[in-house]
């Protein structure tokens, strides 16, 4: 059942708390502004994503290798990533609400309603025109159009121009120029524009002042970079290949809004690949496909990813593009592929006065490698995987008649339950001492959950609800002949099978190869 995109978030952000999968952190406190609890179901559905692309990326790769780096790192770290010199956000406030922005988004909300506003005048031809209806030829030539198209162009070549530049007047001046208002208040009385800087800092127990200012992480990808000698050594490996690492960063985030989308704490899953100089351009290519390929293969519908180059790159990029992911609240991205050339090792090398290079056998010379980033956040795939996952659809109940249920469509290798367990009727023990049989041979294999609470049709849904893809039901019959039923979440076909086949009905179905395979 289609419902809009507002209402479907509000229901998504429910469901993550009436089920167990997200929760406000310190919620009894009123909460922390983003920043976010993975419950019961969440964390099973966040390590299954973790472990697939975990598998993706070092498993299936013999030129990968992984890495746990720790949070805290030595503060020059930050200064030769340009993290403390350059890691800002351009930040406003409205001076009537005391609401704070980030310029930069406020002028991209802006043309994205100018992008609506083609969609509008699309949406409104075709349906005048009918089947006779050529829209590539409606928008290159419609004067509505075409004005649009040009304005939103020119604001967005501007912006990218202001932001290289770290220009705060001409942000504001665009600001007013464009009567952009504060979407809370209306208001257009705007502070001036200010770079205020991500990372936040906590000071070493036994070191006073600057000196002893230590910064919490804002990418895991540097404790690659600083680790990269220890790592090519330590396994041996040779110029191309990777180290792959998964783990907490934090960010100041000005304006976090969007649920876990955009949080001050959050997980990364990145992947820095060591290339030959000059090489950086086809194995950015190759990345950016295969990263690509694994969002499909997480079961990812092709319309809902895109990819979008980036119109501002980096200080430390010669080439940048996002997957972006189109969530309840549009076409965001999801995950970063960044050609980031030798910049970050030759700083390294520069500021800690070690050398950070590679001898390559094959040309018989050392040089600084180029990398190719492909950094990914935990959340938002999380986020994606939630968001096209819950469904409310009309089926049949038992006597046949139209019920409306709940469930989560997850590929079965990422649900957080696998299967359930359930006696038919919990006051006869003969079915639950079979059921918790049943349950304790299961539960090698996968992860179970026995439940003789309710009647059986409300537990049927209630794994619905977090998209666990079996429930095996244990009967009467059960005790004459060894078989159960087993119902299939997105089916509903139930098939009477003997209890020493479930592991392997299931298996079949919730398997990490039947992701994996669609990698190769
Ligand atoms: P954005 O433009 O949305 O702020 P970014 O370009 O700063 O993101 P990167 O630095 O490329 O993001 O980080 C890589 C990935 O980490 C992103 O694609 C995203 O999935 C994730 N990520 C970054 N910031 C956050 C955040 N505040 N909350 C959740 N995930 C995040």
């Amino acid at each position: 059942m289609a419902q809009p995109p507002a209402d479907h978030f509000k229901k998504l952000i429910a469901h993550s708390k009436e089920y167990g999968f997200i929760f406000q952190s310190s919620e009894i406190y009123d909460g922390l502004s983003a920043v976010y609890d993975y419950g019961p179901y969440g964390v099973e559905l966040k390590n299954n994503i973790k472990d697939c692309w975990w598998a993706a990326m070092v498993q299936m790769h013999e030129n990968i290798v992984g890495l746990d780096a720790a949070i805290f790192m030595h503060p020059k770290t930050w200064k030769a990533s340009g993290h403390v010199d350059a890691f800002n956000d351009p930040l406003i406030d409205n001076k009537d609400s005391n609401k704070r922005y980030r310029a930069d988004q406020l002028i991209e909300e802006y043309i994205d309603k100018l992008d609506e506003k083609i969609g509008k005048e699309v949406e409104k031809a075709a349906k005048r025109f009918g089947d006779t209806f050529d829209e590539e030829l409606f928008r290159n030539t419609n004067p509505r159009i075409v004005e649009y198209r040009q304005k939103a162009e020119s604001i967005a070549h501007r912006l990218a121009t202001y932001m290289s530049a770290s220009d705060m007047a001409a942000l504001k001046n665009l600001i007013e120029e464009l009567e952009i208002t504060d979407p809370e208040s209306g208001s257009r009385n705007w502070t001036d524009v200010r770079q205020f800087n991500l990372m936040f800092s906590t000071q070493l127990g036994n070191i006073a002042g600057e000196e002893g200012k230590l910064y919490l992480r804002p990418e895991t990808a540097q404790g690659i970079f600083v680790n990269f000698l220890n790592v090519q050594k330590s396994t041996r490996q040779k110029i191309p290949f990777g180290i792959a690492q998964i783990g907490k960063a934090f960010r100041n985030e000005i304006v976090a809004r969007q649920f876990i989308f955009r949080m001050r704490e959050f997980e990364q899953m990145e992947m820095q690949f060591f290339v030959r100089p000059g090489e950086e351009m086809q194995w950015y290519e190759y990345w950016k496909n295969a990263r690509m390929r694994w969002h499909l293969a997480m079961g990812t519908p092709q319309e809902k990813l895109r990819f979008k180059d980036h119109d501002n790159l980096a200080h430390y990029a010669n080439a940048a593009v996002d997957i972006q992911y189109e969530f309840p609240f549009g076409f965001k991205e999801m995950e970063g592929i960044h050609s980031r050339t030798d910049f970050d090792l030759s700083s390294h090398q520069m500021l800690s006065g070690k050398k950070l290079q590679y001898f390559d056998p094959e040309l018989n010379e050392s040089y600084v490698p180029y990398v190719v980033e492909t950094s990914v956040g935990a959340d938002r795939t999380f986020l994606a995987m939630l968001s096209q996952s819950l469904v409310e659809e009309t089926v049949p109940d038992a006597e046949g008649n139209d019920s409306t249920r709940t469930v989560l469509t997850l590929h079965p290798a990422l649900s957080p339950v696998k299967v359930a367990v359930l006696p038919f009727l919990h006051h006869k023990d003969e079915l639950t001492n079979a059921a918790r049989d049943v349950f304790n041979s299961l539960k090698f294999s996968f992860q179970c959950q026995y439940d003789e609470h309710d009647a059986i049709g409300r537990r049927y849904r209630r794994q619905d609800a977090i998209g666990t893809p079996f429930c095996v039901t244990i009967d009467f019959e059960t005790i004459e002949n060894n078989t159960v039923t087993i119902r299939e979440r997105d089916t509903l076909r139930q098939e009477r099978v003997p209890i020493s086949r479930i592991e392997e009905v299931v298996r079949q179905k919730v398997d990490i190869r039947s992701i994996l395979s669609g990698l190769s």
